[in-house]
């Protein structure tokens, strides 16, 4: 898998989640705490939530695959952290101030938005990491010509450099028999 494929995949499944979540939890809220009738269903929400957070998703995976040894800290969680921090001043910020929404940017109900949906970005952040992560456990890199190839391959298929996994296995069997004796 190359890294925009991953990056594609983690942000698409992440983003859905977050697209899901955000919409039918602001849907819930709404119903709960105005007093008028909101005539579409919770199940509308969801659709919804799901495109919107899927295109959303992509976006950002795909940027994240590209900027990902640009971005600042060690471990992938931190820097998907930071970029969906990055995508949540962009889209509660810059965008609702270039379209100019129906009510003032600086209102109170527009703040309130917009810091509430901040746990939210946090949360696709780390969904991000932990599947980039999940999807980079699930591979390896061929230490002579750089390719990506199947965790469990012993012989490279594009340069033909033998990995030493089975010397590995054998020690660790070792370690077991000797630690049962
Ligand atoms: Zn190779």
């Amino acid at each position: 898998m190359s890294n925009f494929e991953k990056g594609l995949k983690a942000g698409v499944i992440s983003g859905i989640i977050f697209g899901i979540s955000i919409y039918s939890i602001q849907y819930i809220i709404e119903r709960l705490t105005s007093g008028y009738d909101i005539s579409y269903s919770i199940i509308f929400m969801v659709i919804i939530g799901g495109i919107l957070g899927s295109i959303f998703g992509a976006i950002i995976g795909i940027i994240f695959s590209k900027t990902y040894k640009k971005l600042p800290g060690t471990s992938s969680m931190v820097k998907a952290i930071i970029i969906s921090i990055f995508a949540w001043i962009f889209f509660s910020f810059l965008i609702p101030f270039i379209l100019r929404y129906g009510y003032s940017y600086f209102s109170d109900n527009f703040i309130r938005n917009a810091m509430s949906s901040q746990v939210f970005y946090i949360f696709f952040g780390i969904m991000l990491g932990l599947l980039w992560d999940k999807f980079t456990e699930m591979e390896k890199t061929c230490s002579e010509c750089q390719r990506v190839v199947p965790k469990d391959a012993n012989l490279c298929p594009y340069c033909g450099k033998k990995f030493n996994i089975n010397i590995k296995k054998v020690n660790k069997e070792t370690k077991l028999t000797s630690k049962k004796s």
